[in-house]
């Protein structure tokens, strides 16, 4: 196709890309410039959900693209068992000022998935370094996300993403989320909610064998499988002790709510713990360029250096010097600018405008989230928390309404019994002003309210 001449809307039997969606036609984006993405019929669409929470700083910033030209004028490409380069120490170097406790090394990929697939290779090299190759099983939760790649889609607890790919899967044990909406128990406190949760941890470790597990592997707020999921108080304490007691390593995934998101740098910042591992993407180059990391703690590290000395692993396009200028720009922004207080700031916005529009909405029936992350799960009754015949694909129509009133907002949806359910993700640009968040949910409220008129009454009897 050529996209110049390029009409507003793409067929799919117009189209040599195999898109991931093969029934439906697709609008052809053909500009972005702050909040905006404007496509082919000069039709613009306020972006609150940086599409998959990646345009952190909006879209078209000019200094994040001046910092891409330079870099592309200077060295575009260097293979990292051959060179390092400036910018990608610079990068590291920033990033480790400003990580947790104790991290002292950055392992750079070209996306989330592949930095969840690094961080359990580490994790497995890591204790073959120290003289525990029996250690081999990753525990990780149920209602999680954490990539598409087959060692990221194990340790993930996505029903309906894993489902037909299961005979490929690793075996790896599932406990459950931190879900205080549809689990805690009326007869406990959050408190004692979050304690049960790391006695079913606990068990599960025991079950397996304290001196096999690996690691555990957790979103620090949930993203891409269940809108939003905040973990309550005391829980990644009572995790932190116990990976401490049985030597088993954390690995924090914090491709979606790091980097700024939920209005502290590293989401694990606001649960008082720091992790062996963390994986860090979306945010850290706001879509200017594909790239992801693992920070990885000093005494993990140690072990390989004392040890084999190489991380028998890699990809070609590690630290691309393209990359690494994007989200060195990006990062710098973010801390010139005093964005993370703006996140808290303009979250606090957020959640009155979503409470003010949605908290009496029949079909919301929980809100939740940090800083500028914000979720919404759709019931078709909220007394019994019913979620929609997931036939009627409540998300996808939210999401399309959106789109037709120019507004994009990130959908989940799927299975039910094996959980998951409607949700409606948001997160805007960290540059959003309180107008923009007006309209997203001005515009959402109209959206949401048109899908379920299209559902039918019958869906909500
Ligand atoms: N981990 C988490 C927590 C994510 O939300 C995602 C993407 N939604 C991934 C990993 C995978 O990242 P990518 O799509 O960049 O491979």
């Amino acid at each position: 196709m050529n996209t110049l001449s390029s009409p507003a809307t793409v067929a799919q039997d117009a189209t040599h890309v195999f898109h991931r969606q093969l029934r439906h036609g697709l609008p052809v984006a053909v500009s972005g410039q702050g909040m905006t993405l404007t496509d082919a019929s000069g039709k613009t669409y306020l972006d609150a959900c940086g599409g998959a929470a990646v345009s952190c700083l909006g879209h078209g910033h000019p200094e994040v693209r001046a910092a891409m030209h330079a870099q592309i004028d200077r060295l575009t490409y260097a293979h990292t068992s051959f060179f390092t380069t400036g910018v990608a120490e610079e990068l590291a170097d920033l990033l480790i000022d400003t990580a947790p406790a104790g991290m002292s090394h950055v392992y750079f990929v070209s996306g989330g998935s592949e930095a969840v697939e690094a961080a359990l290779k580490m994790a497995r090299q890591y204790f073959v370094e120290i003289g525990q190759p029996q250690r081999r099983h990753f525990i990780a939760r149920r209602q999680s996300y954490h990539g598409n790649t087959l060692g990221a889609l194990a340790v993930g607890g996505n029903a309906w993403r894993r489902e037909q790919f299961q005979p490929l899967l690793i075996d790896v044990t599932h406990v459950a989320p931190c879900y205080e909406y549809r689990d805690r128990r009326a007869d406990e406190s959050a408190e004692q909610y979050g304690q049960r949760l790391v006695a079913e941890l606990s068990e599960a470790i025991e079950r397996l064998g304290p001196q096999n597990v690996m690691a555990f592997v957790a979103e620090t707020v949930g993203g891409a499988t269940a809108g939003v999921l905040t973990a309550v108080p005391g829980y990644f304490k009572g995790v932190r002790e116990l990976c401490d007691r049985h030597g088993i390593l954390l690995i924090l995934d914090e491709v979606m709510c790091g980097m700024g998101r939920t209005g502290t740098l590293h989401a694990c910042e606001q649960e008082g713990v720091v992790p062996d591992l963390m994986t860090i993407a979306k945010g850290l180059g706001g879509g200017y360029q594909p790239i992801g990391a693992v920070l990885a703690q000093g005494r993990v590290v140690g072990a390989f250096r004392q040890g084999s000395g190489l991380f028998q692993h890699g990809h070609t396009y590690l630290g691309h010097a393209v990359a690494c200028a994007a989200a060195l720009a990006v990062q710098r922004v973010i801390q010139r600018d005093g964005l993370l207080a703006q996140v808290r700031e303009r979250g606090a916005a957020l959640q009155a405008l979503l409470q003010q529009a949605f908290a009496g909405h029949p079909q919301v029936g929980d809100i939740r989230g940090r800083g500028l992350f914000w979720g919404l799960e759709l019931v078709a009754e909220r007394g019994s928390k019913r979620w929609f015949d997931p036939a009627l694909r409540l998300h996808a129509r939210v999401k399309s309404e959106a789109m037709a009133g120019g507004l994009m907002v990130y959908p989940m949806g799927g299975t039910v019994d094996g959980r998951c359910g409607d949700h409606i993700l948001l997160a805007p640009p960290f540059i959003a002003s309180e107008a923009d968040l007006g309209e997203i949910v001005e515009r959402l409220r109209a959206a949401l309210d048109r899908a379920v008129a299209g559902c039918g009454a019958a869906a909500l009897a």
